[in-house]
């Protein structure tokens, strides 16, 4: 019998860092995974309990902006791009607004953690302290310098850039090198519109890179060997049309993937479609995918240690998903079913 302060969670549990599918019951205690036993007990809710996702990048800022025209990547969220324009015109107040539905939206659609690269300099970290304030959600804030600066705000994580290109390198470095002496954390897009700037973002000794849909082999091969995670956004691909990222090999050559949704103006924030493109387009391995996408990110954020899986003495920040609904019914091979087809409307609880 649970104890007051105890919930009870029965079903199959998608259980650790392997993401085996066991049948029994889950307990969370003040808000840890206290116990995962293998009896059929009495439970307060029954499905298939599952860790939250953790979304390694995304743009919350775009957000008032929900249907851009389709338009060449650097038209878009290149400098002076539609992005920036809009962003420079918009009202603080509906910028702000626009983030917190978006935070909503991934509270909402089974997220736990994001990577957020805010732009604006500190006032864009301060939006988004504002538009998260009380939302069940986790941030690593990767701030951009307003320009002339060479430092970061206090309250980010560290440094998150756009290509090399659109930056002078020297400046750049020097940006990394204050970032580092503070101990923040460095990551950059990077082999998104060509592959020109890999070889330069990798000489800034990031802590992961995003995108490289354009890298080519021996590119992979020098990420791998400098041992850096990769973030890869194929929904934001194809909307920009710059190609997949070749995932299948990043995964052969050892490389950490996670996955973002990227720039909300070009996608919801909801993890469960970028899962199904990548089952479906990019990789046939459900175990993997699912991983990419929960505790590969954990990682890439440095937070594994307490969420991304579910084991004893973890954050319980997980979600019970119905294997009765109309959409997952019949499932025998539950994780399978959570990757390639599961949706927020087959959420019965989010803890
Ligand atoms: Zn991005």
């Amino acid at each position: 019998m649970a104890r007051s302060r105890e919930i009870l969670i029965a079903g199959t549990i998608i259980y650790g860092d392997d993401f085996t599918p066991r049948q029994g019951y889950l307990c969370i205690s003040d808000g840890i995974i206290k116990e995962v036993g293998d009896e059929n007990v009495e439970a307060d809710f029954r499905g298939i309990v599952c860790p939250r996702f953790a979304n390694a990048h995304v743009h919350t800022g775009d957000s008032a902006l929900k249907d851009p025209p389709f338009l060449p990547l650097c038209d878009l969220v290149g400098p002076g791009g539609l992005k920036h324009r809009f962003l420079a015109e918009a009202p603080r107040s509906r910028i702000v607004e626009g983030m917190r539905r978006s935070l909503q939206d991934m509270a909402a659609t089974g997220t736990y953690a994001f990577a957020d690269f805010r732009e604006g300099g500190p006032d864009g970290v301060e939006m988004l302290v504002e538009a998260q304030k009380d939302l069940p959600l986790f941030s690593r804030i990767l701030g951009r310098p307003a320009t002339g600066e060479t430092d970061v705000s206090r309250r980010c994580w560290g440094f998150g850039i756009s290509s090399t290109r659109d930056h002078d390198l020297s400046r750049l470095k020097a940006a990394a090198k204050v970032a580092r002496s503070k101990d923040q954390h460095i990551a950059i897009h990077a082999g998104e519109a060509g592959n020109d700037d890999i070889d330069d973002a990798l000489a800034l000794e990031p802590d992961f890179l995003v995108h490289l849909n354009k890298a080519t082999d021996d590119d992979l091969k020098k990420v791998a060997a400098a041992c850096v995670p990769v973030v890869v956004c194929p929904r934001s691909n194809l909307m920009t049309g710059v190609g997949l990222p070749d995932i299948k090999r990043m995964t052969d050559l050892g490389i950490t993937v996670g996955v973002g949704t990227d720039n909300v103006m070009l996608n919801s924030p909801n993890m469960f479609e970028e899962m199904q493109l990548i089952i479906k387009a990019l990789l046939h391995d459900d175990r993997q995918v699912f991983k990419m996408c929960t505790l590969n990110g954990a990682e890439i954020m440095q937070i594994d240690q307490k969420v991304g899986s579910i084991r004893e003495g973890k954050e319980a920040k997980l979600m019970v998903l119905n294997e009765n609904s109309n959409n997952l019914w019949g499932t025998i091979q539950p994780l399978d079913s959570v990757v390639r087809r599961a949706g927020a409307s087959d959420i019965i609880k989010i803890f």
